[in-house]
């Protein structure tokens, strides 16, 4: 099995718990090599190491902050020229996805994206997708050059794997395109102190039902029990009960933690396109019949303004 490229996804050194998870399934395929751009790689590289890296390519320029995607592209490159990897595995979040597809271009290689698992196959590494709203799973091969392949965050487990992970600098030669679109500013959202809601192991999510601004509150207090991040289905972020960064679904965002939780949530197809990957789906509604109940492990039929207060200050006893 060749090297595998894991492209890491930081803040100034420190690691987001999707690149470990991408290590995982690195290591499943290859020997994971991983790529850190921008300042930190001294303080990443224990983390990566500690997880399986058993390289850390490390390049650090203006380029990477100053810039859009291209600057991270022209390193991949780079790095993909110095290893010739078998694979090139990338977080699936948007910026995660626009450099996976200029690399793919770039290396001719061909690209699967949202994948929820990446295995090892006899002809190369087979990723799963799950499509068409969940509908389908699918497993797919790419037949040209190194996969690239973006892998959505909480698809596998984080795993302790000791590696040597030695820090070696990556030189970059920025192409003419490097340079094409600037950032104007950065401003960092108002933290909640919950998890960001893709990356969460647990989101409890209200909609409709919830009926109100004020009654996330009761939402709010299950997931602070839980440690959770809170999604809304885009009847309530239309009501405006809650921001449209919160919005779980097709025009949403798209979750696939270790427990979701749907309150007053009927279950229309465009919320389950965001959620239906869930390891496992726990619904409170008080109609019997919603189609919620058609997906979920576990179901409660009744008034969520009873139950979820319930559920609240149990977990809260323990
Ligand atoms: P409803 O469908 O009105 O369901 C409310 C549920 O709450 C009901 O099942 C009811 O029984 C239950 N309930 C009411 N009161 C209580 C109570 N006190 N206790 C317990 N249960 C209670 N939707 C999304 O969520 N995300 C998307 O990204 C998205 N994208 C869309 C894109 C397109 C192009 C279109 C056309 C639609 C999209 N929608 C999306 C909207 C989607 O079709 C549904 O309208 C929406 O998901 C409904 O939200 P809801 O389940 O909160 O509301």
């Amino acid at each position: 099995m060749g090297e595998v490229l894991v492209y890491v996804d930081h803040v100034d050194g420190a690691v987001r718990k999707p690149t470990l998870e991408l290590l995982t399934l690195a290591r499943r395929i290859g020997e994971p090599v991983a790529v850190h751009l921008g300042p930190g790689a001294d303080a990443a590289a224990p983390v990566l190491a500690e997880h399986g890296a058993t390289r850390v390519l490390a390049a650090d320029a203006p380029e990477f902050a100053d810039y859009l995607v291209v600057p991270k592209v022209d390193a991949l490159e780079a790095a993909a020229k110095l290893v010739s990897p078998t694979a090139v595995l990338i977080p699936s979040s948007g910026e995660g996805k626009e450099i996976a597809a200029r690399l793919a271009l770039r290396l001719g290689s061909g690209i699967i994206t949202d994948a929820v698992d990446v295995e090892a196959g006899e002809e190369g590494p087979v990723a799963t997708q799950s499509v068409f709203a969940a509908a389908f799973t699918t497993k797919s091969r790419v037949t040209k050059g190194a996969a690239v392949i973006t892998v959505k965050p909480n698809s596998a487990p984080v795993e302790v794997a000791p590696a040597a992970g030695a820090v070696e600098e990556l030189a970059v030669e920025f192409g003419p395109l490097a340079t094409g679109t600037k950032v104007v500013s950065r401003t960092p959202r108002e933290s909640t102190g919950r998890p960001e809601l893709t990356e969460a192991a647990i989101v409890v999510s209200g909609g409709r039902g919830v009926n109100g601004a004020e009654n996330f509150s009761v939402i709010e207090a299950l997931a602070d029990s839980l440690g959770a991040a809170v999604g809304a289905s885009r009847a309530a972020v239309d009501a405006g009960w809650y921001p449209h960064t919160n919005q779980v679904g097709q025009t949403g965002k798209q979750v696939s933690p270790q427990l979701y939780i749907a309150n007053g949530i009927s279950g229309a197809i465009q919320h389950r396109a965001g959620m239906q990957t869930s390891k496992t789906i726990v619904a409170v509604n008080k109609d019997a019949e919603a189609p919620i109940f058609d997906l979920v492990d576990y179901g409660v039929v009744g008034d969520l303004f009873q139950v979820v207060p319930q559920l609240t200050e149990e977990i809260k006893a323990r």
